[in-house]
């Protein structure tokens, strides 16, 4: 994890936030390698759950709801965390995740001075809105986006004409004041989730859920990720959240461990009930195919952290390797083996020379790719080097431009993944790319 750390804040992927100011806990900024594979993971997500689904939409709620949504949600009630701290060296743990013998002893694991009784900490940033800081102002900030979603389904009904079962998928920002933030950017207090909500009639909610584990498991079989480093974790009956009838996890295999990535859960009618209890409006749906027949419908939830979906591409692309390319045994490169469509930059252009020219012709063939794709350009230093950089940012192809280019027209094009490297000429540079990414399989 250290590795990946340094290596995304060297390269501009992922910094700390404020850190002129010695940082924040729990926060974290992206650089320009950052936010547009950012903006890739949340693209195919997107894809893959609205645009190749007939029934589903999308939707971008206000972070800032009524506060009544979260007493309807359980979350004012039962959103918390058990917490105790050392009375010696003040450090501050979830009493869940530290040695149980530990906690019966009350005794700090980490310096052996006596713990704080348990208490209950709600996770929920609270804050006020308008001038007044009196308890009719205060107002949260949301800690999943599903409620923007239940709150606004019976407005999606009626403007779009969904019928059961249909869905609606959500990205937006989510905020948890987690009492352990560590792990780079596993779990922060500021984290992005991608989630699905799918509307069902109650009866078929198990089927559906079933269908959706599947779904979401070949979603990540498509990205290329590595197989065996995922895994189902179901939820025993003391994991299982108030609202679920059923959960799985699907797991990770980060660098600390198998972790939490994303959870299918079957939330049943816990929430549409509840807001039709606290809102007063009936939020039943009416089935006009079936004699008017009314029911709340019953949710199946796919909900997926973005930022921690980043934080699993990168464990996962992430290779060292000897590549001895030079007769030199002791030559490694970090490659990062993102997948084409997610990879921050699709083509990099490297005149071999900056002169007779050759910069000038790159900087054309830039031009024309740079409607399709992503493009990035370099002239500095010997070209084994710039292939280096690129394949360390996760650049899936290199386009080099000597003195042949300008003779025949034709271009060296370098592939990341094997480093061979093909003549094409470069006005098919642009299909060329295109057709290797539709036939992209990973190697390693
Ligand atoms: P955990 O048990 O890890 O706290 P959770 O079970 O509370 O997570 P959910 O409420 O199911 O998580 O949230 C759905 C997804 O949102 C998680 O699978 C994860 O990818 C992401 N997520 C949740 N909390 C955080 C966080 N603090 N930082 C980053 N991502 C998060």
């Amino acid at each position: 994890m250290e590795k990946i750390t340094s290596l995304a804040k060297r390269r501009g992927f992922v910094y700390q936030s404020s850190e002129i100011y010695g940082g924040q806990n729990g926060a974290w900024d992206y650089g320009p390698l950052g936010i547009e594979l950012k903006n890739r993971i949340a693209g195919a997500w997107w894809k893959e759950m609205t645009r190749l689904h007939d029934n589903i939409v999308g939707l971008d709620a206000a972070i800032l709801m009524h506060p009544r949504t979260w007493e309807a949600s359980g979350h004012v009630e039962n959103f918390t965390d058990p917490l105790v701290d050392c009375k010696k060296c003040k450090s501050r743990f979830r009493a869940d995740q530290i040695p149980q013998e530990a906690l019966a002893a009350k005794k700090c694991p980490d310096c052996g001075g006596e713990l704080t009784d348990t208490r209950k900490f709600n996770l929920m940033f609270k804050t006020h809105i308008g001038p007044a800081e009196d308890t009719a102002s205060i107002i949260y900030l949301r800690p999943e986006t599903a409620q923007g979603i239940y709150v606004n389904y019976k407005n999606i009904i009626q403007s779009n004409r969904m019928k059961v079962p249909f869905g609606i998928a959500q990205i937006g920002k989510a905020f948890r004041n987690e009492i352990v933030t560590k792990n780079f950017i596993f779990r922060t207090c500021e984290f992005e989730q991608m989630e699905m909500q799918y509307f069902v009639k109650p009866g078929t909610d198990e089927e559906w859920f079933s269908e959706w584990r599947k779904q979401r498991w070949a979603y990540y079989e498509k990205l290329g990720v590595k197989m065996d480093h995922l895994r189902w974790h179901q939820h025993g009956p003391d994991e299982l959240a108030h609202y679920a009838k059923d959960a799985y996890d699907i797991e990770y295999l980060f660098p600390m461990g198998w972790r939490e990535l994303e959870g299918v859960h079957n939330r049943t009618d816990y929430d549409l009930g509840r807001h039709t209890q606290f809102s007063g409006k009936d939020l039943q749906y009416i089935d006009q195919d079936n004699n008017n027949e009314r029911y709340i419908p019953y949710i199946i939830e796919t909900s997926a952290g973005l930022t921690r979906n980043l934080l699993m591409i990168l464990c996962d692309a992430y290779d060292e390797e000897q590549v001895a390319d030079k007769g030199n045994d002791d030559d490694w490169r970090t490659v990062l083996r993102f997948h084409p469509d997610l990879a921050p930059i699709t083509v990099a252009i490297l005149p071999l020379m900056k002169k007779d020219g050759l910069a000038e012709l790159a900087q054309d063939i830039r031009t024309e790719l740079k409607e399709d794709y992503a493009t990035d350009y370099d002239q500095a230093g010997a070209i084994g080097r710039r292939y280096r950089r690129q394949d360390e940012a996760g650049t899936p192809f290199c386009v080099t431009v000597d003195y042949q280019t300008k003779e025949d027209g034709t271009v060296t094009l370098r592939f990341r993944d094997s480093m061979e490297q093909v003549r094409v000429p470069k006005t098919e540079l642009a299909a060329r790319i295109r057709s290797e990414i539709k036939a992209y399989k990973r190697i390693k």
